[in-house]
């Protein structure tokens, strides 16, 4: 994309926020809208719709519609395989208009928008489309008596909500298995970064999946989000975000129609390096390049690193030299890296956390202070902690902003205990030449995933999710299917002479 002037393009781009209810783009109910601010300078983008119970109530009758006449669910899997692999086209050819609405959206370098987001985004729902039409059912070892067949079915009408991180993505992937298995959706992105969402419904539209399927109602979390949790005729709630909203989505199904909840949420991700971790260096350079990736606003990012206490003074000094390289820049600059945290509040956040651990007593190595406050937008320098303590709220609490906590340890005992004492699960990462110590801390570990001598390694083909207060269910994978369809076992008598 050598050459593209991106502050032209922005300029030059037409917001529409209106929502995306049975193939129409249409005003929320009241009319009301709301302010789709960017923080690269704080600029208002445009209006968007304030979808409330009304719009949700629409949405979810579409759905339903859409559901019950099987004009997508009764389609050959073969058949929905070829709109989500032209939907997964669509979306490479809007590519750069996509990566424009998430730049602009939350923040993030347009660089990475082009070669991740939406490249992730399309891979996925081609991946779902691609899986559908191979995955068999199973015919049950029973007696000759009868003939049990075990399938699977749609749920019906899924409710996704999904925060503002990776919007397009978190969104493929509750899409893409959704979609794939014949239900219908209503997606609910955050008010934060809504704009992509209400684009891919239009993409999907154009690639031929039936009006009614995939509804978008954009609004906040205790209005659009709340009713959607809530309603009746919603079979199953798909939600990305944090804890404390997760463990609201189960009392929403509590109160309502005991809906199927799947919940990834936060983490405070453990990253064990030991002293005879023959890469010291590659070890700490991926610790910082993994937790300032997307200004550290990601949900596996490894911010609790424990170190052995005879290498710890090496790794920091390594891990932040390396985030020097993580300047927060003009996010629509080609080569910029680091762009802004998502709004002012998480600015905010972030900095208070920053002020914590100086006020507790970890010693800041490098970065803790503001950066680029004369753009109006909001930036915070790539920080790294040392000296921090496992009681220290920098190493309990998730941050999601750019903030390494180095804590030491003396032995593997104590490295896996304090790794696991969190409430979380998602992700985690052991540094080690020794195979018997790999191998036994990696089964230690309580967490979804564990890398052994890397952190990056990522694909659709895997699941992904966490233990504990880190959800439950996996997203991605043939796995993820299981949270949208619905098991059935039919029995057929045989007669015998
Ligand atoms: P959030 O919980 O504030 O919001 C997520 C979504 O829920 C948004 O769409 C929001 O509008 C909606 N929401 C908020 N309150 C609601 C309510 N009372 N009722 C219904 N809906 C409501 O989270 P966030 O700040 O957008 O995202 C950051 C969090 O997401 C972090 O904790 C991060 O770890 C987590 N996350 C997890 C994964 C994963 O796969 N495990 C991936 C990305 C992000």
């Amino acid at each position: 994309m050598a050459g593209v002037n991106w502050h032209e393009r922005a300029a030059a781009l037409r917001i529409d926020g209106r929502m995306l209810v049975d193939g129409q783009r249409r005003e929320a109910a009241s009319g009301q809208g709301f302010d789709c601010i960017s923080p690269i300078a704080g600029r208002v983008l445009g209006t968007v719709a304030r979808g409330a119970q009304a719009d949700i109530d629409a949405a979810v009758a579409s759905a339903r519609t859409a559901f019950d006449d099987g004009r997508w669910a009764s389609q050959a899997p073969a058949a929905r395989k070829r709109v989500l692999q032209r939907f997964a086209e669509g979306v490479l050819a809007a590519k750069e208009e996509l990566a424009l609405l998430e730049t602009l959206d939350m923040g993030k370098p347009i660089q990475w928008s082009l070669a991740v987001d939406v490249p992730s985004t399309a891979r996925c729902l081609a991946w779902y489309g691609e899986a559908v039409d191979k995955v068999y059912g199973e015919i049950a070892p029973t007696a000759g008596t009868a003939l049990a067949l075990i399938t699977r079915e749609p749920m019906g009408v899924i409710g996704a909500i999904v925060p503002w991180n990776y919007p397009m993505i978190m969104a493929a992937w509750k899409l893409g298995p959704a979609l794939a298995a014949g239900n219908s959706v209503v997606l609910k992105p955050s008010e934060k970064s809504p704009l992509t969402a209400l684009r891919l419904a239009e993409l999907a539209l154009e690639a031929g999946l039936p009006p009614g399927v995939f509804n978008v109602v954009p609004g906040f979390g205790q209005e659009a989000g709340e009713a959607l949790a809530l309603h009746m005729d919603v079979d199953a709630i798909g939600f990305t975000g944090s804890t404390r909203t997760g463990r609201r989505m189960l009392e929403y199904a509590g109160r309502s129609n005991l809906k199927r909840v799947y919940n990834e949420l936060g983490g405070k991700s453990a990253y064990l390096v030991f002293e005879d971790c023959g890469e010291l260096e590659r070890a700490a350079r991926t610790a910082a390049d993994s937790m300032f990736f997307n200004q550290g606003q990601s949900c596996n990012a490894p911010s609790r690193v424990l170190v052995h206490e005879s290498v710890a003074d090496d790794f920091v000094a390594i891990a932040s030299a390396q985030a020097a390289g993580w300047q927060p820049a003009d996010p629509l600059d080609a080569a910029t890296t680091m762009g802004a945290v998502v709004d002012d509040t998480q600015l905010r956040t972030v900095l208070g956390y920053i002020a914590a651990g100086s006020a507790e007593g970890a010693r800041c190595a490098t970065g803790g202070r503001q950066a680029r406050a004369a753009s109006g937008g909001s930036y915070v320098e790539a920080t790294v902690f040392d000296g921090v303590a496992p009681a220290m709220k920098i190493a309990r609490e998730e941050i999601f902003g750019p903030v390494l906590s180095v804590i030491r340890f003396k032995t593997e005992e104590e490295a896996v205990r304090l790794a696991n004492a969190s409430p979380y699960g998602l992700q985690a990462s052991v540094w080690s030449d020794h195979i018997h110590r790999a191998h036994r801390v990696a089964r230690a570990l309580r967490a979804g995933t564990v890398h052994v001598n890397q952190y990056d390694e990522d694909d659709i083909t895997v699941p992904f999710g966490g233990y504990r207060q880190s959800g439950n269910g996996r997203d991605k994978s043939l796995h993820a299917f299981d949270k949208v369809s619905e098991l059935k076992t039919t029995w057929l008598r045989i007669n015998n002479p």
